[in-house]
């Protein structure tokens, strides 16, 4: 596996507002992707995560920085010379064409020889199991079908690296499970690198090999998505990827100042958490990691017990802290 198969390297790319202001979209971004890695971007809306996607693509052209494919870079090619696709939210099928005519065009747009064509409609229809599809209109296909063709249309076209800007997220929750699954399938039959955005952190963690999270243009953590789950770097990254409670206190002797009178002993923090020698700090626990008692660590009071199903969420006030 080459760890650096696809290189971003120092991108910045700053937007002139049509107010006269500045949007650094993309501020002194580097990682590197490997072959074959299903690789997330994650993070919250106007982090800048579609400014990446589309540098990569040729479709926005940074003002520093460069973009290495396999040791060649690629930033100053125009998109069509560049091996990518891209997969968007919305599906861009052409309405007039039949699915293996959307399909095939792309091929036939690359003078692709015609038995080559079809042999590859065919795998790339197998792949995304629509078999027996090849000549409905897109209109008389689901939604889910219809992000079924568009994936098949990039996969038919062989990319070294397929890009893909939030494509579940116009989905309802139960049909985007099941493309979750089926998009971890594709990605490992096909052994194709992914490059994944997404603002859904469970998403994020259910399919990323690694995960890359954003902030206000800048990579906060590159990690596994149990590292950047169990280690959080900062109470940013511990607050958006999956629930938590983060709890203001002082270190004092032999643990943390908890609000209510209450303290934390020190050996019941993670092993490498840091702690300063004095002064304020946030404590971040996962529900998970609670254990409810009569007589525990940390006095609260009972506020809310919400049953969810799977699970039963209580709030539970600690001093003024609710
Ligand atoms: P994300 O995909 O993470 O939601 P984007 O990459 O689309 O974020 O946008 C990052 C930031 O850059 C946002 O503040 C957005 O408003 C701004 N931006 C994106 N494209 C343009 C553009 N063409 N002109 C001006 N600002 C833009
Ligand atoms: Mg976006």
């Amino acid at each position: 596996m080459n760890e650096k198969y696809l290189e971003i390297r120092n991108i910045t790319k700053v937007f002139q507002t049509p107010e006269g202001g500045e949007v650094r979209a993309l501020d002194d971004v580097s990682l590197d992707i490997a072959s074959g890695e299903f690789f997330i971007l994650l993070g919250p809306s106007g982090c800048g995560k579609t400014t990446l996607l589309r540098s990569i693509a040729g479709l926005e052209y940074p003002d520093s920085g460069e973009i290495v494919l396999q040791g060649e870079r690629i930033d100053d090619k125009p998109p069509y010379e560049r091996p990518v696709n891209t997969v968007f939210q919305s599906y861009a099928l052409f309405p007039h064409m039949t699915v293996s005519a959307n399909i095939a065009f792309g091929l036939e747009m690359e003078n692709v020889d015609k038995d080559e064509v079809t042999t590859r409609v065919t795998e790339a229809l197998a792949q995304v199991r629509l078999e027996g599809y090849e000549n409905r209109m897109p209109s008389q296909l689901s939604g889910g079908q219809q992000q079924r063709v568009a994936l098949a249309r990039a996969l038919a076209k062989k990319p070294k690296v397929l890009l893909l800007d939030e494509p579940l997220s116009a989905l309802d929750l139960k049909l985007r499970r099941g493309m979750q699954v089926e998009l971890k399938r594709l990605q490992r039959e096909t052994g194709i690198t992914f490059v994944f955005v997404t603002h859904d952190q469970e998403e994020a963690m259910s399919m990323g090999d690694r995960i890359a999270v954003f902030s206000e243009g800048k990579i906060v953590q590159l990690d596994t998505p149990v590292e950047v789950y169990r280690r959080p770097v900062n109470a940013y990254v511990a607050d958006f990827i999956g629930e938590t409670n983060l709890i203001k206190g002082t270190v004092v002797a032999g643990g943390i100042s908890l609000p209510g009178g209450n303290i934390l002993p020190t050996d019941q923090l993670a092993e490498d958490s840091v702690i300063p020698a004095s002064g304020d700090v946030t404590v971040a626990i996962r529900p998970e990691d609670l254990v409810l008692a009569t007589n525990g660590m940390i006095g609260g009071t009972v506020k809310d017990v919400i049953f969810t199903g799977d699970s039963v969420r209580v709030h539970v006030a600690v001093g003024d802290v609710e």
